[in-house]
Formats: C-alpha cells, sequence, structure tokens
C-alpha cells in the first residue's frame, strides 16, 4: 500500500534522511524506532508531505509522487489525503468541543453533511470510549483521552493509511496504555499504520515490520522476532541495549 524509493531530504545543510527505501503492505503496522534526532519524524512527515521531500518516489495508496520534479499542489493534496497524521502532542482545537474537533476536517475539507460526520463521529468516538465526552473541550480530558480524540480525528477523514508519531511520548505513563490499546485494536481491525514509537514492547508485539533507522539511512528492517529479538547489526544491537 505504500512504496518508497530512494527517499531524501535535508533541512538546510543538515541531510536528515540519506536514502529511504521501503514497503508497507495493507493491513499491516510497521513501526520505525532509533535513536533522538535519526529521522524518524521526518520520514513519517514526508508520507503525509508535511515535510517535502527532496528526492524520492513515494506511493501512499492511491497516489504516487516523485518530489525530484517539483510536484504541483493538486498532486501533493491529493496524496496528503491518502493518510491520516496522528500528532505527538494531538494538536486538537482548544476552543472546539470534542465532537466540533472529529467533525471539522470531514465537513470543511471534504464537504460532508454535518448530519453524517457527525454521526460517523459518535460512533468511533465511541469505539475509543469517549462517547460520553462529546461536548468536552480538550481542557477537561486527560491527555491519553485527548490523544485518544487526535486519533479519531484523522479516521473520521476516511484516510487508506494512520500514520502516528510517537502518540504516547507526551503522556504520562499510567495513560500509554489506553492509547496503545486503541492502536491495537485499530491494528486488529486491519488499518494499515505507520507508528514512530519509543515503545519496543509495544512495537514488538503489535507490528509486523519493524524500521530500525540511524542517522539518516534503515539500518535494519524485518519483522519484530529479527529487527528486535535476533538483531544483526551492531547499531541495533547497542540502541536496543541502551533502552534495557
Ligand atoms: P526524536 O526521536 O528525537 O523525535 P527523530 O528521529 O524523529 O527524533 P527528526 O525529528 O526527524 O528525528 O529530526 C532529524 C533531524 O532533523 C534533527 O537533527 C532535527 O533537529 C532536524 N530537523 C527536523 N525538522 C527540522 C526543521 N523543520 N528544520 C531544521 N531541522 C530540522
Amino acid at each position: 500500500l505504500i512504496s518508497v524509493q530512494g527517499l531524501h531530504k535535508a533541512f538546510g545543510d543538515l541531510d536528515v534522511l540519506r536514502g529511504i527505501d521501503f514497503t508497507v503492505d495493507e493491513g499491516t503496522v510497521t513501526a520505525v524506532i532509533g535513536p533522538s534526532g535519526s529521522g524518524k519524524t521526518t520520514l513519517l512527515r514526508s508520507l503525509n508531505a508535511l515535510d517535502l521531500p527532496d528526492a524520492g518516489v513515494i506511493r501512499v495508496a492511491d497516489s504516487t509522487i516523485d518530489f525530484s520534479t517539483r510536484p504541483q499542489r493538486e498532486a501533493i493534496a491529493e496524496y496528503r489525503a491518502q493518510s491520516g497524521f496522528v500528532f505527538q502532542n494531538h494538536n486538537l482545537f482548544p476552543h472546539k468541543t470534542v465532537m466540533e474537533n472529529v467533525i471539522e476536517g470531514p465537513v470543511i475539507v471534504q464537504k460532508r453533511p454535518v448530519a453524517e460526520a457527525t454521526a460517523d463521529a459518535r460512533a468511533l468516538l465511541d469505539s475509543v470510549g469517549l462517547g460520553d465526552r462529546l461536548d468536552s473541550y480538550p481542557s477537561q480530558l486527560s491527555g491519553g483521552q485527548q490523544q485518544r480524540v487526535g486519533i479519531v480525528r484523522a479516521l473520521a477523514m476516511k484516510p487508506k493509511v494512520l500514520l502516528l508519531d510517537e502518540p504516547t511520548s507526551a503522556l504520562d505513563p499510567e495513560l500509554v496504555g489506553g492509547v496503545l490499546a486503541v492502536i491495537k485494536d485499530l491494528a486488529s481491525q486491519g488499518w494499515t499504520m505507520v507508528v514512530v514509537t519509543h515503545e519496543i514492547a509495544f512495537a514488538r508485539k503489535v507490528a509486523d515490520q519493524v524500521l530500525f533507522v540511524d542517522q539518516g539511512v534503515i539500518a535494519e528492517q524485518g519483522p519484530p522476532s529479527d529487527v528486535i529479538d535476533n538483531p544483526t547489526e551492531e547499531r541495533t544491537i547497542q540502541f536496543l541495549r541502551r533502552l534495557t
């Protein structure tokens, strides 16, 4: 469902991504792990054109872009619509209720009827245990509840792929489990997801594929039973050792 070939991205003089290649099958979960500053977030943001790559051919579901040819605005909009992005800090509108936050995209961007968008949002919020918080404001929710709204807000746009950038790293430890449970549930429903995470135990349990990113390249990739349990690259071994 996703194919990335020759992805490069620099910020000024800093070569952050230096030739990234991988594919993601439909209905699978890919965990992106690696040291701080290695380029994981930039890689994920490239899949949604939140950061525009300097080069690389990327296909996300029904849209393919060759970023070395200065893509048109319309092509980028179509590419971006293939995936939903969940931010580390959820980025909810503070002055809008939970329901208003969730239906904003479907109604304003996708021009869907309010009644239909509201019914869909209600079902999604129910499914993550927030059916009784529709009229709450983000500040009235816990960090974990806010992040679940952030996930629902992305799902409400009916993307083909869900991209999650360290979805639990801003949470108090006791709230992490609830959010990971929601992500696990989405995986079992067959959602295709790419998750940047520092939760190695979670990656081992839920991911079909692990990408270990180091200094802007994928240093090792494969199923968790290889990359996490039996890494062959010295860089992966050192990284995992530091975490445990
Ligand atoms: P972490 O685990 O700490 O979030 P990461 O692996 O996700 O790190 P990135 O956020 O992708 O790493 O950042 C990679 C490098 O690119 C870092 O050195 C960062 O400072 C730099 N960088 C990221 N975004 C920008 C930007 N918009 N402008 C300039 N430099 C940037």
